[in-house]
């Protein structure tokens, strides 16, 4: 028999404003331990401010906050930071340049023995790939190295929950991957509920068990990673995600039609916005008629431009040979096409 253990951090209805703007407006999210929750959202939407209300940074105008089956935030009361057993890392990593990276995990930890103290830093830095740097000082280190100092230190406490703030966009390419997985392996083996913060939807849906959407101070919509793409409860959540082609289509009698092809409905008759993820449309030997407009390489893929009716959409192709332009057919997959309200 599986207990549904209740969430370490629920943030039931919070709202937080500054003046001339609701950086927060009504948000309810649950983080539960040993999952990692990706909080994914446009610049200025509201990440850092939750991040700020969740750690006890800032007080929340209405809603209210739990953590450990402890009230930690409502209005007019704020648990102070270090009364939360929450745990947050900053953008901007903040480690302290006079001690070395064993004695920045260490810092903190005044309540263990020696002995412990000793055993529990030797862990940390072995699972975040860091033994070999313990002796070195931060300023020596590359931003992967400092990333992953920082969040062992935010560990070392064992707190109910971490909080992680954009904490993969200032490293690029290879580096990024790289230290993405290691970090994300040694944030597994810890108890504690994380929520990562980003703008990426790629690496938000690589590195979610629950996806989190945000705009404009609200979230949008909560879920796998694959129900919010698959399924994404308005084009806003759709957009987010990735790109997304919007097409008018024509609702009748339980079927929409647009020039690339027509999918169920379960609407009305008369317009409807249709959302075609761009793998949704395939080239193809037979199906709808269209025109190739325009070739872009893309690297792994092609990306295409396609016609039809005066209707452009993109899509792209992958496979050895490049698509020419002009007279062309294309099929269209129903799993990645959805309908909204016109
Ligand atoms: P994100 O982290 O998603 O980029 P933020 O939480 O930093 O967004 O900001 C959300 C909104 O609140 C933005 O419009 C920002 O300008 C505003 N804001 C954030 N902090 C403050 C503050 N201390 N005073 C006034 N406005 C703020
Ligand atoms: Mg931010």
């Amino acid at each position: 028999m599986t207990v549904a253990l209740p969430p370490s951090v629920d943030i039931r209805g919070v709202t937080r404003a500054y003046p001339g703007t609701l950086a927060l407006d009504s948000v309810s999210l649950a983080l539960r331990s040993g999952r990692i929750t990706c909080l994914l959202g446009p610049s200025g939407c509201g990440k850092s401010s939750l991040l700020r209300v969740v750690a006890g940074l800032e007080p929340v105008d209405s809603g209210e906050i739990e953590g450990g089956g402890r009230r930690l935030s409502a209005p007019g009361f704020t648990v102070p930071p270090e009364g939360r057993n929450i745990g947050l890392v900053f953008q901007d990593l903040a480690l302290f340049p006079h001690l070395t990276v064993a004695q920045n995990v260490a810092f903190g930890l005044d309540r263990l023995d020696r002995p412990a103290r000793r055993a529990r830093v030797s862990e940390l830095l072995a699972r975040f790939k860091l033994a070999h740097r313990a002796d070195a000082w931060p300023h020596t280190l590359s931003g992967g190295e400092q990333q992953r100092v920082a969040i062992a230190r935010a560990l070392a406490r064992e707190p109910a929950a971490l909080l992680l703030d954009e904490p993969f966009s200032g490293l690029d390419g290879d580096l990024k991957a790289e230290v993405r997985q290691v970090v994300l392996s040694g944030l597994r083996a810890a108890r504690a509920a994380i929520l990562i913060v980003t703008h990426d939807p790629e690496e938000a849906m690589l590195v979610a068990d629950d996806l989190a959407l945000m705009s404009a101070g609200r979230l949008l919509q909560s879920g796998s990673p694959r129900d919010c793409y698959l399924n994404p409860s308005s084009l806003a959540a759709a957009r987010l995600l990735g790109p997304a082609n919007l097409v008018t289509a024509r609702v009748e009698a339980g079927i929409a039609h647009s020039p690339f092809g027509a999918v169920t409905a379960d609407m009305p008759d008369g317009p409807a916005t249709m959302m075609i993820r761009p793998e949704g449309l395939r080239l193809a030997a037979q199906g709808a008629a269209v025109a190739v407009a325009d070739v872009h390489f893309g690297g792994a893929f092609h990306e295409v431009t396609v016609e039809a009716e005066g209707v452009t959409a993109i899509l792209r192709h992958t496979g050895p040979h490049v698509p020419a332009t002009g007279p062309a057919h294309l099929v269209m997959d129903p799993d990645r096409v959805r309908l909204f309200p016109h």
